[in-house]
Formats: C-alpha cells, sequence, structure tokens
C-alpha cells in the first residue's frame, strides 16, 4: 500500500519543513521526510539548524557572553555580583530545550498545516516514488507515491582524513556543543564561521583556545578591513588565531589530542584536551537515490537549473544539497520559491542581497560585494566608514567597538555593499539588505531618519561618510 501526494520533501532542516509549509499553505497534498535522530534516540524536525548549528550555537553564544561580561564588565557598570560560578550541565539543558521548544513548534506548524511529517530515511527509488526507511523503534517501511519530490537533505560537515571524529576528543560542531566540562585546552582546524563561533563559546568560558586556520588570511570572504577589525578584537579576547597552517596530523593519546601543523616550513606539535573540526560541509545524499538517475556535480551537489529542477522531470532540490552558500536563510527562500513555482507562481531568489553573519562579540555582518570584489570587477567606488566608538548608544552598552563601511557606485551612488563589525550588526544588516532590494543609494539613506541613540546610526553616518559629510566623527580627505 503507499500513499499519494502532491508534494513529498525529503529533508526537515530549514530548506525541507519551510518548504513543506508552504506547500501546505498552498493546498499541496504534503508528507515531510526526515532522518534526524538527537543523540537520546529520539526523532525531531529541524535539521542541524535547530537540533545541532545555529540554535544551539545562539544559546550557548549567548550563555557565554553573558558570563564573560558579567566576570569581566560588571563593575564597570558599578555592579559588584560576587563570585561568578559557571553550571556547564545548566547552560547545555538551557541549549536543548530552547532547541526542544522549537522543533515543537515545527511538529504544530504541519499539524496546522495538514503537513504529514514522518520520520525515516527517504529513498527516491523512482520519478514518483519515495521509500521511507524507518529511524525509530516505532517507525515502519512505507512507500510514498508523489507528483513532486523536493530533495532538501541538507549538509554534513566534511571529516579530514588526518583527524578523524571520535566523538570524545575530536568532535564535529555538534560534538563541539556538548562538552560537558570546559576543557582546559581546546584545539580548533579551520576559522572559518564555525570555528570562530564555537572557539569563541569556549574561550568565554575559560578554555585556551587555538585556531588553527590553512588559508593565509583571516576570513577571506569577508571584506578585509573588516576582517582586520575582527581579527583584532578576537586576539584580544584570548584567541590564538594561527594562520597559514595546514594540519597534516591529529593523534588521540591518552586523555590529549596531540596535533601538527605545516606552518612557513616548519613542523610545529600543539596539546589539546578537544579538537574541535570546522573545515566545511558537504552535502548529505547517502541513501537518497536508489536507481533514479538525479545529476550530481564532480563535488556530490545535486544539480539543478533556477527552477530547482534537477536533471530527473519532477524532482527539485533545495537548500545546502545543491551548494551556494550553506545558510539556512538561503535555503528556506529557495525551499519556498520552488514550491510557488511549482505552484506556477513567477519568484526570483535574489541570490545578491544574501546577508552573511558571524555571531561573535562583536559580530560580523555583511551583504553585498566587498571592496577587494568591486577592484577586482572595474566598478569605481565610493567608500565611507563610521566607528562605533562615536556611536552615543554602543558607548552606553559598553560596546563601542568595530565599524561599519559602504560601499557605493561612484557614478550612481547604488549600494553596492555594506560591512560591519560590531555590537548587534547581524540586526544591522537588515535595513541594508532591504535597501540593496530596492536599488538604494547611500543618499537614499543619509535622507532617512535613524532613532537617536541607536546602532543603525552608525550605518546612517556610513552613508553620510561615502559622500566626505559624516557629522560625527573626521572625514577622509577625498
Ligand atoms: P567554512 O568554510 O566557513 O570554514 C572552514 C575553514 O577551514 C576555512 O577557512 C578553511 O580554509 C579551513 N580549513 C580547511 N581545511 C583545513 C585544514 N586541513 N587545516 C586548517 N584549516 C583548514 O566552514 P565551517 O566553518 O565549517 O562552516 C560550514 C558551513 O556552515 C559554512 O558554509 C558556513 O557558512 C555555515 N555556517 C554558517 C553560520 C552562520 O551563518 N553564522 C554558522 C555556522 C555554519
Amino acid at each position: 500500500m503507499s500513499t499519494k501526494y502532491d508534494i513529498v520533501v525529503i529533508g526537515g532542516g530549514p530548506a525541507g519543513y519551510v518548504a513543506a509549509i508552504r506547500a501546505g499553505q498552498l493546498g499541496f497534498k504534503t508528507a515531510c521526510v526526515d532522518q534526524w535522530l538527537n543523540r537520546d534516540g529520539s526523532h525531531a524536525f529541524g535539521g542541524t539548524c535547530l537540533n545541532a548549528g545555529c540554535i544551539p550555537s545562539k544559546a550557548l553564544l549567548e550563555s557565554s557572553e553573558l558570563y564573560e561580561r558579567t566576570k569581566h564588565e560588571a563593575e564597570t557598570h558599578g555592579i559588584g555580583v560576587g563570585e561568578v560560578t559557571l553550571d556547564v550541565a545548566k547552560m547545555l539543558e538551557r541549549k536543548d530545550g530552547i532547541a526542544k521548544q522549537l522543533t515543537g513548534g515545527v511538529q504544530a506548524l504541519f499539524k496546522a498545516n495538514k503537513v504529514d511529517g514522518i520520520a525515516g530515511t527517504g529513498t527516491i527509488t523512482a520519478k514518483d516514488t519515495v521509500k521511507v526507511t524507518p529511524v525509530t523503534d516505532d517507525g515502519e517501511e512505507q512507500e510514498l507515491k508523489a507528483k513532486h519530490i523536493i530533495i532538501a537533505s541538507g549538509s554534513t560537515p566534511v571529516e579530514l582524513p588526518m583527524a578523524k571524529f571520535d566523538g570524545d576528543k575530536i568532535v564535529d560542531s555538534w560534538g563541539a556543543l556538548e562538552f560537558d566540562e570546559v576543557p582546559k585546552r581546546l584545539g580548533v582546524i579551520g576559522a572559518g564561521v564555525i570555528g570562530v563561533e564555537l572557539g569563541s563559546v569556549w574561550s568565554r568560558l575559560g578554555s585556551e583556545t587555538v585556531l588553527i586556520e590553512a588559508m593565509p588570511d583571516f576570513l577571506p570572504i569577508a571584506d578585509a578591513a573588516i576582517a582586520k577589525d575582527a581579527a583584532r578584537q578576537f586576539k584580544k579576547q584570548g584567541l590564538d588565531i594561527r594562520l597559514g597552517a595546514k594540519v597534516s596530523k591529529a593523534e588521540v593519546k591518552g586523555d590529549e589530542v596531540v596535533v601538527e601543523y605545516e606552518a612557513k616550513d616548519k613542523t610545529e606539535t600543539l596539546t589539546f584536551d578537544k579538537l574541535i573540526v570546522a573545515v566545511g560541509r558537504r552535502p548529505e545524499t547517502a541513501k537518497l537515490l536508489d536507481g533514479v538517475d538525479v545529476k550530481l556535480s564532480d563535488r556530490g551537489f545535486v544539480e539543478v537549473d533556477a527552477d530547482y529542477k534537477t536533471s530527473v522531470d519532477g524532482i527539485y532540490a533545495v537548500g545546502d544539497v545543491i551548494g551556494g552558500m550553506m545558510l539556512a536563510h538561503k535555503g528556506e527562500e529557495e525551499g519556498v520559491a520552488c514550491v510557488e513555482k511549482i505552484h506556477g507562481e513567477k519568484v526570483e531568489v535574489n541570490y545578491e542581497t544574501i546577508p552573511s553573519v558571524i555571531y561573535t562579540m562583536p559580530e560580523v555582518a555583511w551583504v553585498g560585494k566587498t571592496e577587494q570584489q568591486c577592484k577586482d570587477e572595474g566598478l569605481d567606488v565610493n567608500i565611507g566608514s563610521f566607528p562605533f566608538a562615536a556611536n552615543g548608544r554602543a558607548k552606553a552598552m559598553e560596546q563601542a567597538i568595530g565599524q561599519v563601511k559602504m560601499i557605493a557606485d561612484a557614478k550612481t551612488d547604488r549600494i553596492l555593499g555594506v560591512h560591519m563589525v560590531g555590537p548587534y550588526v547581524s540586526e544591522l544588516v537588515a535595513e541594508m539588505v532591504v535597501a540593496m532590494e530596492f536599488g538604494g543609494t547611500a543618499e537614499d539613506i543619509c535622507l532617512i531618519m535613524h532613532a537617536h541613540p541607536t546602532l543603525s546610526e552608525a550605518v546612517h553616518e556610513a552613508a553620510f561618510s561615502v559622500h566626505g559629510r559624516a557629522i560625527h566623527a573626521m572625514n577622509k580627505k577625498r
């Protein structure tokens, strides 16, 4: 017996569950199949984002920041707090509680939108058939028939052959959210987004943290000036960032992990209590296809056209599994767009205005082109910047660090990119995404009133600075 659906989504992460909800809203009979199992063997929708990524890491980033600021900043505010103590178990319990609430929310939304959420591994056995293999004791094998199948199977951490995960001493980003005590010496391979976020968590809680990064530059995807400013702040906080350092060996010896890396023709050896490997993620396609010729790229991503159609009629793919920026919000937009396209609507995802955020302290956020990209494309630009040191709200918050940098086309004044490092820039970047979506200019931002005193005034002033007329800072001679 098989159940018939209009749309079956494989994968219940941000791309998949959002696609399923939108499909339900549009009146499609929809199922979402997901194989995620938590450590206790329970199934949950929400994928890596809700269970082992974005949300739990933000919970620990918040807790660890509060701990560090209470320890080091309370006195500055004239607040005496006595001895500040740490209960790691409670911190992890809070994190897990938040994830549970949100994954429960997905279940409730499925119900409200008449989506059948099915726990199990989905395998496409024909262009209109998904076989579900149970992952929980109470599950059973089933066959689903579908007019349309959407692959949203996500991605998993890349494992290094010389530093294989053992789930205890050498862990991936999920394991790094579950240390039951603060490691005294923590190593992180990869100073990318995950490396700096998780390195920050444990460093704030007391770990001596070393980030080992193969590339010669720090955060090469960010604007160079912003990356430099961020690196300065992170180093000040005690993160030991080693650039141009390629790990050649990592070996568990008793209670320790010994890591060797090559830097400037020299081999260095470091010893840690825990090692996090955060060197990127790869598409998850294991057990996904059986006898169906969905084309994968050389790197294993599902290949799609502009309508998210794969090489097989009726099968689509969205999110991390199709490559591009591996971000939850990019996957969500694709999930919605894919379903609406199936529904016959004309929709497009604007890949030029995907915001990027690194949730450190200070945060790093940007949208659009970096200064270097503008140079490489031969664009003539005007650049303005404004330091948070001159922003009243940031001062009052004791977080007057970082800057906003705005790049605008020299002829049209159209905003090409905005790059920030500073307090809550994850929120400030949204204004710039809107501005760029509307084809806004630096002048437009100048003419828009920004509340005082707010952090958003730094964005306002950066726009003024593009025209050499910042009010609360010196303007560079032009
Ligand atoms: P990443 O690509 O951001 O960084 C990996 C880093 O590891 C790179 O800088 C790379 O040069 C380095 N590296 C690779 N091999 C190495 C080696 N052998 N030795 C030393 N360094 C090495 O990947 P990530 O940090 O693992 O994150 C994975 C994905 O998840 C990314 O696409 C990221 O955007 C996404 N993510 C986003 C957020 C966010 O938006 N805040 C948070 C977490 C993850």
